[in-house]
């Protein structure tokens, strides 16, 4: 079934088309420099550009995959969790868009979507182990099928990915600043001892990084002379990070990385029975985290589910290939559909 499918959730405008579980085409339209200057996404601004970009990215798309508006079959969209206004931005654009083409509507729960858009790249394995490293959540799940998805663990407070930015704030990166934190520990071996690796001590699968984040915080405190004089200094050409600051963000990466091995480690082992693990999510395109769980599968014999980077953070891609499957399966839903902000628990009438 040709499936469009629409994110809008954050600070990306996206769309994709996927057939038969093959992507045939995707466009993205970044709002992430827009956002940088106010050092975080301002709500409004990314609402507006949402409307802005959803038509020109929708005949972009059919012109570059050679196809015409009327052979898509089908409709998918984010409708959470997520910024309120820019889901109901998709939203609105996939309603009018179904019942003008009357074509069946499926709402998309992001999260798993994040996950399952592996099956791009790989055959989807069942029972799985999830990890979700996002930059709003980072969630533990027990995975039966595409469509029978449960939450096993959960952040108490900041998500991997939030934390990756947080401290990317404090040494005056420019946001988000995961992706610079992993490019400038690359070759400088982590300090194992820099950071306390956070809530290990407890037999449970949660997780919670603000600890560490304010253990950065008092290691900037004393060396003041990592913070960057200018947002835009670690991006001119050339740049070579200080000893110093190579060894934090090494540590940090590690520190992150290591944490998240131990409880994915953990859920391992309380489902023995799992063939697959899946991890997907911003944080996932980590260089660091990528090794520490290739390491994991292959030592535990493990499948493992890991999206190449650019399909890790947000992309329409993951809607598409999400919503043909729950398509297949017949879960569709009315043009009442609603959306659902973040915080608020997603009924399961779309798989999970
Ligand atoms: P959610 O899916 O929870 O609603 P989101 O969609 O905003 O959140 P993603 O697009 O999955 O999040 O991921 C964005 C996050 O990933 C940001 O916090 C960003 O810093 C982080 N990130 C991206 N690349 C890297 C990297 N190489 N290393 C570490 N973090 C990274
Ligand atoms: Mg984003
Ligand atoms: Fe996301």
């Amino acid at each position: 079934m040709l499936c469009l499918g629409i994110e809008s959730s954050c600070d990306e405008t996206a769309m994709a088309l996927v057939r038969d579980g093959v992507l045939l085409g995707e466009r993205i339209a970044s709002q992430v420099d827009m956002h940088a200057v106010f050092g975080g996404v301002v709500p409004e601004l990314a609402s507006r550009e949402h409307l802005r970009w959803l038509y020109p990215l929708l005949d972009e798309l059919l012109q570059e995959a050679g196809l015409a508006v009327s052979a898509i079959e089908c409709v998918a969209v984010s409708r959470g969790p997520g910024l309120l206004g820019s889901l109901l931005v998709g939203l609105g654009f996939a309603k009018g868009f179904a019942y003008g083409r009357g074509i069946p509507l499926v709402g998309v729960n992001h999260l798993p979507a994040h996950l399952l858009v592996a099956g791009l790249e790989h055959k989807l394995v069942f029972p799985a182990i999830g990890l979700l490293v996002s930059g709003g959540h980072t969630h533990l799940y027990h995975m039966r099928s595409p469509v029978e998805v449960e939450l096993i663990g959960r952040t108490l407070d900041d998500a991997a990915g939030e934390a990756f930015d947080k401290v990317a704030k404090l040494l005056n990166f420019p946001y988000p600043g995961g992706k610079h934190i992993d490019r400038l520990g690359k070759g400088t071996p982590p300090d194992h001892n820099l950071f306390p690796r956070p809530y290990l001590h407890n037999d449970n699968l949660d997780f919670s990084f603000s600890g560490l984040k304010t253990a950065v915080l008092q290691y900037v405190h004393k060396h003041a002379e990592l913070v960057m004089p200018s947002m835009d200094a670690v991006l001119q050409p050339g740049f070579e990070p200080s000893t110093a600051m190579a060894c934090l963000c090494s540590s940090f990466n590690w520190t992150v990385a290591e944490t998240l091995r131990v409880k994915t480690e953990r859920a391992l082992d309380r489902y023995p029975d799992v063939r697959g693990l899946y991890v997907a999510g911003g944080a996932a395109a980590n260089s660091v985290v990528r090794k520490v769980m290739e390491d994991v599968a292959a030592r535990r014999n493990k499948t493992l589910l890991l999206p190449s980077p650019s399909l890790c953070t947000d992309n329409g891609a993951m809607i598409a290939f999400y919503g043909e499957i729950l398509a297949n399966a017949g879960l569709f839903h009315g043009l009442d559909l609603e959306a659902v902000p973040r915080g608020k628990p997603i009924p399961w009438d779309y798989g999970c």
